[in-house]
């Protein structure tokens, strides 16, 4: 079977596998490398990716370690050469026929960013210009770049969430609905268990569900070209009609995770025990719409979909308070315990190296003042002597920790000035002219994503369990 480059990237780049182009900080492409061979549409050197940058052979790509920078190539158009436009700004041409999606949107904010690309737009197709690099399609990564056909989870929900849910190897993750594959590439990462190890017995899978039609097949069809088929079982249904078994069994999950409008309505099949019929106090819907077989079959029959000898652990996305305060409802009722609501406040924080050469009050550019000048020059005579101080070796009197003594401002106008300012400083060990490291966080939290719900349905403990454990662990014994 195809090894996923999602969960064993190996050292190098593979052919006919994915890759994420980098071409400037946040504009990343993926592209499937394809090796010299059959119809290059044109191209002496095979399929091509036209960027801005310049144009990048895929095979100039192949077999080179990831993180690779790659210099544009002079390409060769070849004696087949057909006629092809050069759409401004088009980052994916002909030359690249499958390209599962592009950031079109970054293309022209790049120029400026990038010297070498400036002069680009007057350069023909084919010469080379600058560079770009070569990324492996990790789950974060792929979260950048992917096709967007749903809003999507983002890596700060996604990463608290499989903590939250106990994702590890061999755990069995049931998710809805896929959606554009977000979560879904990062569960199946989590509970990958490919490489072998002690404690998971069983094969990890996160048993995806989605029922527009349109995106599970291409949802599919992603899963199939990123090797992840044996991993994720994908299924189309509505998961509030018809519940979360696989081919009649239970997946025996250990975790859930539902990104849907109204996850109430499917909590009914995350029980142990056929819940009793109130489908219409847990739902907004009339219950007699509800056509399930779950809950139309006697007791006896109805099967769980969770791991009967573990604690499953839940977690819904939703936007709205309104959305978390019919969930919360609907889990207290079917007996969810440990019931709690996170927000993630993602906040970037940014990172420099105040260097010495910035303490002059460069925010007020042509207009420092000899004032300015002054002032500058005393704050640095000052902090090259605590620097000096500091860099005195340990053990030699007091080390004196700038992360505490340290104010929130530094002085440098240019850098910490009016900012929110974490006023982190790390202390540096080397010379005082390679400046120190300050923190500076993003003042405001600029979006608001969803509310987590997370949950905790304890295992089924029976009479037949307490034996068995009585036998094991005898009291007195
Ligand atoms: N978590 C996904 C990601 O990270 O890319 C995004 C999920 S998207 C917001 C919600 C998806 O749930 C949509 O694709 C929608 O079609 C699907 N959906 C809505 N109701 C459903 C149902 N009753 N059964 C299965 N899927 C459903």
């Amino acid at each position: 079977p195809k090894v996923s480059p999602f969960l064993e990237p190996g050292p190098y780049t593979r052919a006919n596998s994915l890759a994420i182009l980098q071409l400037s900080r946040d504009n990343l492409q993926p592209v499937y490398l394809q090796p010299l061979s059959g119809d290059h549409d044109g191209y002496a050197e095979g399929a091509v990716v036209n960027t801005r940058y310049g144009s990048f052979p895929h095979s100039t790509m192949i077999g080179i370690p990831w993180g690779s920078q790659i210099r544009a190539s002079k390409v060769d158009t070849g004696s087949r050469g057909r006629k092809r436009k050069r759409i401004a700004g088009d980052e994916a041409t002909a030359g690249q026929p499958e390209t599962p999606g592009s950031n079109e949107n970054d293309a022209e904010t790049e120029s400026a960013s990038r010297p070498d690309a400036a002069s680009d737009s007057k350069k023909g197709l084919g010469e080379a210009t600058g560079f770009i690099h070569i990324l492996p399609p990790i789950p974060e990564i792929w979260t950048m770049s992917l096709p967007h056909r749903t809003q999507v989870v983002y890596t700060p929900d996604y990463s608290y969430v499989l903590h939250r849910l106990r994702a590890r190897p061999g755990a069995v993750i049931i998710e809805a609905g896929a959606g554009s594959g977000s979560f879904t590439h990062a569960a199946a990462r989590a509970i990958y268990n490919g490489y072998p190890t002690r404690a998971a017995k069983r094969k990890g899978k996160v048993i995806s569900f989605e029922y527009h039609e349109q995106r599970y097949h291409k949802m599919k069809k992603e899963l199939s070209d990123h090797g992840l088929e044996g991993i994720v079982h994908l299924t189309h249904r509505d998961v509030y009609k018809d519940g979360f078994l696989v081919d009649g069994k239970s997946p025996e999950a250990d975790a859930i995770f539902l990104d849907l409008p109204a996850p109430w309505d499917a909590l009914r099949h995350l029980s142990r025990r056929k819940p009793p019929q109130q489908s219409s106090s847990l739902s907004d819907d009339d219950g007699a719409n509800n056509t399930d077989q779950q809950i139309k079959e006697d007791d006896s029959q109805w099967v769980s979909a969770l791991n009967p000898k573990k604690s499953a652990y839940i977690c819904t996305f939703s936007p709205c308070i309104e959305q978390v305060t019919k969930t919360v409802s609907a889990l207290r009722r079917l007996g969810w315990v440990d019931i709690d609501m996170v927000e993630i406040a993602n906040r970037k924080i940014h990172t420099v190296r105040d260097r010495v050469g910035l303490h002059l009050p460069i925010d007020r550019g042509v207009n420092c003042s000899p004032k300015d000048v002054e002032e500058a020059m005393a704050k640095l005579t000052e902090i090259e002597d605590r620097f000096r101080e500091h860099s005195r070796p340990k053990g030699t009197g007091d080390d004196m920790d700038l992360a505490d003594d340290e104010p929130a401002t530094n002085g440098a106008g240019a850098m910490v000035d009016g900012g929110d300012v974490d006023g982190e400083v790390v202390p540096s060990t080397q010379a005082w002219m390679d400046g120190r490291l300050v923190t500076r966080g993003e003042p405001e939290i600029k979006t608001h994503t969803s509310y987590l719900v997370f949950a905790i349905l304890p295992r089924e403990w029976t009479e037949e369990d307490e034996a068995a454990a009585a036998a094991k662990y005898p009291c007195g014994a």
